[in-house]
């Protein structure tokens, strides 16, 4: 049976520049970065090749940049390592109602060591609400996170005006931004934002899950949630993964070679099933059509529970997600994402997600739709 993935955002097939990179690594430059012999000092220069692949197209420096295992360790980084290392600056966090659990869980953790956490509200589309995040930003708060894309729903935060109104109005917090679903889907320079940390994950770009990125800037601080062998300029420790990072580098070099022609296929590809789509009865879009990222497009059937239509899709060989893959093992919970954008429970409850990659096609989408059509019809009907 031919197959369809449209669940990008929750893996990506890992692409041939990844793999080649990787197998490289992995037959040829096996030392340890930290080894002082010539084994070592070749694991060094890939790690620098990586490093400066990555420098390039955030536009930053090499020496801001540090490897982790994913995305949810660097934002665990930032959440644990900021709010330790600032403590005696205030108590005060904010976070987006729309944030990832890998950043939402960390900072409501913060609660039970008497950190204020506070929620920012976002709007039906699920961008943040300006003007009440204004009157949150205090003089002690001391980070504020928010993502750049939304893994739901696709919705792409102002964050040059996020930023903006945190330099000025709280300039003793610092600022998170977690790009995983943006970086290679929408312009990605953090320092134009007035950001201060932008966080990354590899398997959402084609290449192999276990690898992520955070960049800090220069001169900020934080406590390294990994102590031990002072790898990555003493603030995360642990032996670098050469060849994960190095598949990492590849398949962004790939992307970014690529970046506009592959955001106008993706964006293409979510016009034609939306188009489609709304030919269909009580249906809702979750994802703002026009503003929103190329390549997620999150649809409520109602009458057709996520669970029941996700596995019915999957037997006709179409691939996606009930919200996120996260959230989806929650069995039985509505997305927060989805209530935080106030979404009725009889859509949010048969909300689904595609997610696109650059290599999905229009004649995909038309076979998707076809799918689609006959099982909201077949569940409708029982
Ligand atoms: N942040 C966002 C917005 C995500 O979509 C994800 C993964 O779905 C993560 C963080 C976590 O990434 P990782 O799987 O690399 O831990």
């Amino acid at each position: 049976m031919r197959e369809i993935y449209f669940d990008n955002s929750a893996t990506t097939k890992v692409c041939p520049e990844a793999i080649a990179a990787a197998v490289n690594a992995m037959e040829n430059t096996y030392g340890n970065p930290s080894s002082l012999h010539s084994k070592g000092v070749e694991a060094a220069r890939l790690l620098g090749d990586a490093r400066r692949v990555f420098a390039a197209a955030l536009q930053v420096k090499e020496a801001e940049l540090f490897f982790t295992s994913c995305a949810t360790e660097s934002n665990n980084t930032v959440i644990a390592g900021v709010s330790a290392a600032h403590v005696r600056k205030g108590k005060h966090i904010l976070v987006s109602a729309v944030e990832h659990p890998s950043v939402l869980e960390p900072a409501l953790a913060l609660k039970d060591h008497g950190f204020e956490v506070d929620i920012i509200p976002v709007d039906r589309f699920g961008v943040v609400d300006i003007d009440a995040f204004t009157s949150m930003l205090r003089e002690d708060t001391i980070l504020v996170s928010v993502q750049q894309v939304n893994n739901e729903v696709g919705a792409i935060q102002p964050l040059a005006e996020i930023g903006a109104l945190v330099k000025a109005k709280s300039p003793a917090a610092l600022f998170h931004v977690d790009g995983v679903q943006g970086f290679c889907k929408a312009v990605s320079h953090p320092e134009a934002w007035q950001a201060d940390f932008y966080s990354l994950s590899g398997h959402k770009i084609g290449a192999p899950k276990g690898v992520g990125l955070l960049w800090a800037k220069k001169g900020v601080r934080w406590l390294p949630l990994l102590r031990g062998g002072g790898q990555e300029s003493n603030l995360r420790s642990g032996t670098e993964n050469i060849a994960g990072i190095c598949a990492f580098a590849a398949a962004a070099k790939k992307h970014q070679q690529n970046i506009e022609k592959s955001i106008a296929n993706m964006a293409h590809v979510r016009a034609v099933l939306a188009e489609k789509l709304a030919e269909l009865a009580d249906i809702r879009f979750n994802s703002d059509l026009e503003n929103g990222a190329p390549h997620i497009l999150n649809v409520s059937f109602k009458g057709a529970k996520s669970e029941v239509l996700l596995h019915y899709l999957e037997m006709y060989g179409l691939f996606v997600s009930s919200g996120s893959a996260c959230h989806s093992n929650k069995k039985g919970s509505i997305s927060p994402v989805l209530q935080a954008m106030n979404v009725a429970k009889e859509y949010a409850d048969c909300a689904i997600r595609f997610s696109f990659s650059p290599e999905n096609t229009e004649e995909e989408a038309l076979a998707a739709f076809d799918i689609i059509k006959n099982a909201v019809a077949d569940i409708r009907g029982l």
